[in-house]
């Protein structure tokens, strides 16, 4: 569809990755093998490898990063931690977002270029493998790539998102689980199997098709940019001072000398992920892949100028001023990130040797007994970080109050959880508004003694 003959024309280009009648533009971005291209190779190849064996390495009988759902249990780096441990959960998260805070205001979206999932694998695994199938087509679009060529991408694509997306499941699981699952029928797992095809398909869908969308309009990071970044953060710019005004023709003759340095090649254009131009100033769009710096600086090699015309710099830098580090705002994300990061640590250092939650039994609030009593059912999940195995006995407080069966006792072993499932059986009198308290002891006989209180549910 013409522009001209738009109900509505835009005024200007409105999306980097929109044509004017609304369509999606398709971007097939040029490499650019520079000194930051090839250092983000060598981290994201690293950060594939680390994705992909994380899961499997243990740190003290724990995984190194597990973020189980089902045993509502995070782990990070050997370190469990679990939804009633409050004050441990909100210092880690505040700490992981005061630390992304800082670094951004400091180095603007570095994160987004240099380390996300999403810039990793497009850029140095999808993409690459688009390439080398699609050929030489691939610089003219997917109109011009063969029915063939595309059928093996699809499937290429298909089978890499399949692998990533078993690993993404490791992470909630376990790559033991995984593994079981996969070998075993899909009717006995209906619920991993499900899960591990709807992930592929979200991240075929992704890698093969979305794409950049996902950081220009998607991410909420990308979006959250205007807030933390300033005039002072390190971001990718053009230098105007220098560039403008811009012309094609070689530098240092009559005719050119009174152009910037700007030949308007549009390299930097060609080989941006998201199709921006990087002299439009600074934009939402840029995910600071640097690949428009190698692109430049390989311009300014070729026609013999200083490299720099598009670089690392602050905003302030690129207007003929100073970058000022301490700011309200680094100083401010720095005391909290201490703050967040010491609590973390003196409540880490502070832990007792076992850890001991009630859990939720869904669907089975309380029965009534043929006698009148009223049994309702209770899970313990009792965690040992002791180097040695321990036997816990669990024994509820109030007069009156049985459990079932009467004795209990469990053994965990050195790093290990187990789980104790019991009955509270109580007389239906206790209940008052349907609801009784419940106090349980847990000890191991050996110095560990730990009280829980939960509620019981009865008739009203
Ligand atoms: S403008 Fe440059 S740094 Fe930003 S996304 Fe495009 S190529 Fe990457
Ligand atoms: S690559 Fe450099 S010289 Fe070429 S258009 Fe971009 S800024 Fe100008």
């Amino acid at each position: 569809m013409e522009t001209e003959t738009l109900p509505l024309t835009p005024p200007d280009q409105v999306l980097s990755t929109l044509n004017p009648d609304g369509t999606r533009r398709w971007l097939a971005p040029r490499l650019s093998k520079g000194r930051f291209w090839r250092r983000r190779r060598v981290l994201g190849y690293f950060l594939m490898v680390l994705f992909n064996v994380l899961p499997w390495i243990q740190i003290g009988g724990k995984p190194a990063m597990r973020l189980d759902v089902l045993q509502r249990e995070f782990t990070f780096f050997g370190v469990a931690f679990q939804p009633t441990e409050t004050v441990l959960v909100v210092a880690l998260f505040l700490t992981a977002f005061l630390g992304i805070f800082l670094l951004t205001a400091l180095f603007g979206r570095v994160w987004c270029g240099w380390a996300c999932p999403q810039t990793v694998y497009l850029e140095f695994l999808y993409r690459p493998l688009e390439r080398l199938i699609e050929g030489k087509a691939y610089s003219k679009g997917p109109d011009a790539v063969s029915k063939g060529r595309k059928l093996l991408k699809l499937l290429v694509f298909f089978l890499v998102s399949l692998h990533l997306s078993h690993t993404f499941l490791a992470y909630f699981v376990g790559p033991h689980t995984v593994l079981e699952w996969s070998l075993g029928s899909p009717t006995e797992h209906p619920g991993g199997f499900a899960m591990v095809w709807f992930v592929t398909l979200l991240m075929l869908i992704d890698f093969a098709s979305f794409r950049e969308q996902m950081c220009t309009l998607a991410c909420p990071y990308g979006r959250l940019q205007s807030a933390l970044v300033d005039p002072n953060s390190i971001v990718i710019g053009y230098d105007t001072t220098r560039g403008e005004p811009r012309g094609k023709g070689k530098r240092g003759t009559e005719k050119t000398a009174a152009l910037g340095d700007c030949i308007d090649c549009k390299l930097c254009v060609a080989v941006c992920p998201t199709g921006i131009d990087i002299r439009d100033g600074l934009q939402m769009e840029c995910v600071n892949c640097a690949e428009c710096i190698d692109a430049c600086d390989s311009v300014m090699d070729r026609i013999g100028l200083d490299r720099g015309l598009v670089r690392y710099a602050s905003e302030n830098e690129l207007a003929g001023g100073e970058r000022k580090v301490v700011r309200v705002r680094t100083v401010l994300y720095s005391v909290g990130l201490v703050v967040a990061f010491v609590t973390l640590l003196f409540f880490l250092g502070s832990r007792k040797d076992t850890l001991v939650s009630v859990l939720r039994i869904r669907n089975v609030p309380f029965m009534t007994l043929a006698d009148g009593r009223i049994s309702n059912p209770v899970k313990l999940r009792i965690e040992n970080r002791a180097p040695e195995a321990r036997t816990y006995s669990v024994t509820p407080t109030q007069a009156g109050y049985l459990t079932m069966p009467e004795s209990l006792s469990i053994e965990v072993g050195p790093g290990g959880t187990e789980e104790l499932i019991f009955n509270v059986l109580v007389d239906a009198s206790v209940f008052v508004g349907g609801q009784a308290p419940l106090e349980l002891v847990v000890g191991d006989g050996a110095g560990f003694q730990t009280s829980l209180e939960r509620t019981l549910l009865g008739p009203r």
